[in-house]
């Protein structure tokens, strides 16, 4: 169900909060028998029983108090349940990370975005697998096993915020909050079918959410349609005294009431050259890109193919810079102030060693060791200053571009979700997945994920629509223009 639909049923009485929350609770319970099971929850908080009655009691109240449509202009989430990935803090609740490291640690406050989104009423209902502290594009890289694909078992459900993906696709939350550091929500969203939003960077406070790379981490929304994704961010976004790059999001009134966007004939749009010529583009992904441009072209839009080569640069900088930034945000797990302890009492240094090396998956290993080793005195030059300056020309030559063009264009993905184990392990391989996404987190821009087709084997294919920095309700406003076309 949609938020709409969702909210309908509550105000119609055809359903309750608590009913809603338990048959999903039921679902997951179901789900953990099964011989494929799809994983995306790693927990179902109890507690949302208790937050659903309590929704509901103010739904009965409202009721016969004759303000129910007040209440809902209040609390335009009231009794919703939707997903949490597992690296975003609710107070009193457990969170890993998709680590071992963090086994045993309980938030104690709950992130600005947790906060807001239960001030307008929505219930968080569990915490979501994700690759290990973010870092990965299949959700295989958990402690906790994969996540499987809703659409077809056998496949990967993409990541990061794969759980999240997954629950939203499978009807299992309503809407779902992912993370992105380079593309964790798109990603994701892509491969499972659904809509999935990265914001600008500042526009959801980053507080309460465990760092990867701070100069690129954001949240990002998962749903069903671009009207899903547009309420919660009306709820979340804004400025946060307690994290200094949060910003105010403009035009955000219009969010409360999405409307499709009209005026394509005055639409400019770029398509990079360097995207739709590339090497790893899989057949079937452009032939949904092309249909796409076709779609825009016929409403009246005009597109434009555009060289950027500096583009080409974009996954080498992003891993230089997240890696950097990763290896010392995580020295920060040291089995004195967070999660396992591995302690054989032989003091400190053996207590710091033993704690990592048990606690950290090879994956979040590799990464350590790549990221401190660019940090070292004599790579940083030549590497990571390299990594810092490449970033800040695709910021400037992005910025430029958006001075003749509404919108880029491209695939989600070079590719629709590929098997579970079939790139596990070659990171390489992995990595290059993220070939589309990166850019717009080096930028700091924003960017939709739209379910734009299928490929042969009828696993799903994304198309991103991308803005300037603070276009969300722009850019949403057009992915609703799709959506109702292509529902
Ligand atoms: N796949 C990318 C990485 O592994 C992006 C991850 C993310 O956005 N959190 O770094």
């Amino acid at each position: 169900m949609t938020i709409n639909e969702t909210v309908n049923k509550l105000k119609n009485g055809e359903t309750t909060s608590a009913a809603l929350v338990k048959e999903l609770m039921a679902v997951y319970e179901e789900d953990k028998k099964s011989s494929l099971p799809l994983n995306a929850f790693l927990e179902m908080f109890e507690d949302a029983v208790t937050k659903a009655e309590a929704a509901d009691r103010e739904i009965a109240e409202a009721k016969a108090a004759g303000t129910l449509d007040k209440l809902f202009e209040d609390k335009p989430l009231l009794g919703v349940p939707f997903a949490v990935k597992d690296n975003t803090s609710v107070r009193g609740h457990k969170l890993t990370c998709g680590s071992k490291i963090l086994e045993g640690y309980v938030a104690p406050y709950n992130a600005t975005v947790i906060e807001r989104l239960e001030k307008s009423g929505a219930i968080p209902l569990g915490r979501c697998n994700q690759d290990e502290f973010a870092m990965g594009s299949s959700t295989e890289y958990s402690s906790y096993g994969p996540t499987r694909n809703p659409v077809n078992r056998e496949y990967v459900s993409g990541g990061s915020s794969g759980g999240s993906a997954a629950a939203v696709a499978a009807n299992q939350a309503v809407f779902g909050l992912g993370t992105e550091t380079g593309g964790s929500v798109r990603l994701p969203a892509s491969y499972c079918g659904i809509y999935g939003l990265k914001t600008t960077y500042g526009v959801l406070s980053r507080w309460g959410i465990v760092a990867y790379g701070s100069s690129l981490d954001q949240v990002g929304i998962l749903g069903h349609t671009p009207k899903d994704i547009a309420l919660p961010l009306y709820a979340m976004s804004g400025e946060d005294f307690y994290d200094d790059t949060s910003a105010d999001l403009p035009n955000k009134d219009s969010l409360k009431n999405l409307e499709a966007y009209k005026d394509f004939s005055s639409l400019k749009i770029a398509v990079p050259k360097q995207f739709a010529e590339a090497k790893g583009l899989d057949v079937d992904v452009a032939k949904v890109f092309e249909d796409t441009k076709a779609w825009f072209e016929k409403k009246g839009a005009k597109i434009e193919i555009v060289d950027l080569p500096i583009l080409d640069a974009s996954i080498a900088s992003y891993y230089v810079i997240a890696l950097s930034e990763a290896a010392s945000n995580l020295s920060r797990f040291d089995g004195i102030r967070y999660g396992n302890r591995v302690d054989a009492g032989k003091g400190y240094d053996e207590l710091y060693v033993e704690t990592r090396s048990n606690g950290f998956g090879p994956e979040v290993k590799r990464r350590i060791i790549i990221g401190n080793y660019v940090l070292s005195e004599q790579f940083s030059g030549t590497t990571y200053k390299k990594g810092m300056s490449v970033r800040a020309r695709i910021q400037k030559e992005v910025a430029k571009l958006y001075e003749s063009y509404d919108l880029i264009l491209c695939p989600t993905c070079p590719t629709a979700a590929f098997k579970l184990g079939q790139k596990v392990d070659d990171p390489l391989e992995m990595y290059l997945s993220d070939l589309y996404t990166v850019f717009v987190n080096l930028a700091r821009i924003t960017s939709i994920s739209v379910p734009a087709g299928k490929n042969k084997d009828g696993m799903p294919v994304g198309i991103q629509f991308a803005g300037p920095m603070f276009s969300e309700a722009k850019v949403l406003s057009i992915a609703q223009a799709w959506e109702e076309e292509h529902k």
